[in-house]
């Protein structure tokens, strides 16, 4: 490992972005330890050559992650992309572990931005760059756009440490500070934002009893407590699972819900993931419990008083 290129990059992104967060593990089942870069424990470590091989993805960053396993297929993507960063006029640094490859493109005026309205830049940044074109490739991961760790450049690739490895250097500037975010994507995030807000909460879409916890998780006051995503997504999925007997009709609810009230929250492989998962599961049932726990958590009354899984209405029973 070129310890020094190592070291140096750290100290530089210590300067641009303060003291950092890096990550490390011994081995891929052991547990995460995190160390901030300004502190006595970092430089100890580092003396000793253990370096953090992990760290978030900055704030202005955007990574686009290439690890599509064909070999012929993943140099097709990779060199999609740089076309498509050079066209765009986009500069970036393209790294590699093994066949997996990351472009890192920075968009400083990310900086500042309030983290919701940032990470919807970057997910339309991402379209923009990658576009529909890039699914055929198979895994281009433009999930990560949000907090989520990386290898360090120049990182060591533990999972096969037997033969080391390490996040390596291709091509670009690594520090690429002058890309500028179009106009017409601010304005697109922009826009849906306000959309977003003014929305009238459309309720024939949840025909049926409803019971009050589920109607609290399809609220708007839900939606702004921004708080809980995750499970609430989860639960509603098996809700309207269970409520619609065909399989578009459900997941129709499921998007929309996502699209609407949590304004697009989760991008479409996380979706994909929630609903696939849904469609796999067909044993599972929503349950009451688990909501009113969660509702418990946010500090939420409600006054649903069903405690019991409700049954699972099978289609063609
Ligand atoms: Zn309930």
């Amino acid at each position: 490992m070129d310890t020094k290129k190592y070291t140096d990059l750290m100290k530089q992104y210590s300067t641009r972005y303060g003291d950092f967060v890096l990550a490390y593990h011994g081995n891929p089942k052991a547990r995460w330890h995190y160390i901030n870069h300004n502190t006595k424990d970092y430089k100890e470590l580092v003396q000793y050559d253990r370096y953090p091989n992990h760290r978030y993805i900055f704030p202005d960053e955007v990574i686009i992650d290439v690890d599509v396993d064909d070999l012929d297929k993943n140099l097709e993507a990779t060199k999609y992309c740089i076309n498509r960063l050079n066209e765009l006029k986009l500069k970036f640094s393209l790294w590699k572990t093994y066949e997996k490859k990351h472009f890192h493109i920075f968009f400083p005026e990310l900086k500042d931005m309030e983290t919701n309205k940032r990470s919807n830049v970057k997910e339309q940044l991402l379209e923009w760059i990658c576009g529909a074109k890039m699914i055929n490739y198979g895994r281009i991961d433009t999930a990560l756009h949000s907090k989520h760790l990386i290898r360090c450049e120049y990182g060591l690739y533990e999972k096969r440490f037997l033969e080391y490895r390490h996040k390596e250097y291709i091509l670009g500037d690594i520090f690429n500070l002058d890309n500028k975010i179009p106009l017409k994507i601010t304005m697109k995030v922009v826009k849906k934002q306000n959309a977003y807000k003014n929305i009238n909460y459309d309720v024939t879409l949840y025909k049926g009893e409803t019971p009050k916890c589920v109607e609290y998780l399809l609220s708007q006051d839900f939606s702004s407590l921004k708080d809980g995503r995750d499970r609430a997504m989860f639960f509603l999925t098996w809700w309207f699972k269970q409520q619609e007997e065909k399989e578009e009709d459900w997941v129709f609810k499921a998007e929309k819900f996502n699209k609407y009230n949590l304004n697009n929250y989760f991008n479409r492989y996380q979706m994909n993931g929630k609903i696939n998962y849904a469609k796999r599961n067909n044993g599972k049932s929503f349950c009451h419990r688990f909501v009113h726990k969660l509702l418990e958590e946010l500090g939420v009354k409600h006054e649903c008083n069903m405690n019991e899984a409700i049954s699972l209405k099978i289609t063609g029973e």
